[in-house]
């Protein structure tokens, strides 16, 4: 199984390591970020003596040592429309998986995902919140069929955040990328709320909205 993995921070560390441990066959990971010490409360993946570095180079670095028969790639870049049709004309991905911090890049995996009919799983988080959801490209709900980008800020930056937020939502999206493999029950046409203030995971059914990007 060959996983594209977007973003390396608080979702993507625990996502990373439980996929590298689980022993999935290959993980390419873009990031573009330099670590930072108030990163650390959350991406678990790091530490001090990394500090400054690239996260892409410390992740790989860490990762290979978890299990020597996943091969890591690590790309430092920024992803956008161009710099992603790069990555998936080297070779085929079996998913696309968002572990990025803001919206702009997971209504841009969630297109690539369907342009591409690329397996998907998107989560997002807030302070003690967060929701995720598993896409299969044109068949289920996607994305934007829940979320819409016009009404998100244009300049929404890295959303505040408590460190445990992230390595549960991270890890929920490496569950999902193994049952969707497994052949699972996932949340495909479902939005999985989770409420960490009050300890509630709701499950909201979703639909295929007939005028989204993934029905044309
Ligand atoms: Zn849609």
């Amino acid at each position: 199984m060959k996983v594209l993995q977007i973003g390396c921070g608080g979702l993507g560390s625990p996502f990373a390591l439980y996929l590298t441990a689980a022993g999935i066959k290959e993980l390419t990971i873009i990031d573009n970020d330099v670590l930072d010490i108030s990163n650390l409360q959350r991406q678990i993946l790091y530490n001090e003596t990394q500090i400054g570095k690239d996260k892409v180079k410390s992740a790989k670095e860490t990762l290979v040592k978890f299990n020597s028969e996943v091969l890591i790639n690590a790309h430092k870049d920024y992803i956008d429309e161009d710099s992603i049709k790069t990555y998936l004309k080297e070779k085929k991905y079996d998913f696309i998986v968002d572990c990025s911090d803001n919206f702009k890049t997971k209504f841009l995996v969630n297109k690539i995902a369907i342009e591409n009919s690329l397996r998907c799983v998107i989560a997002g988080i807030k302070d003690f919140y967060g929701q995720i959801i598993t896409i299969n490209p044109k068949i289920s709900a996607c994305y934007q069929c829940v979320f819409s980008p016009i009404k998100t800020p244009p300049n929404e930056g890295p959303l505040p955040v408590i460190g445990v937020t992230p390595g549960i939502l991270g890890t929920l999206e490496a569950l999902e990328v193994i049952k969707t493999a497994l052949g699972l029950p996932n949340l495909e046409n479902k939005v999985l709320m989770v409420n960490l203030i009050d300890l509630r995971f709701n499950i909201i059914d979703i639909v295929k909205n007939e005028n989204c990007i993934c029905s044309s």
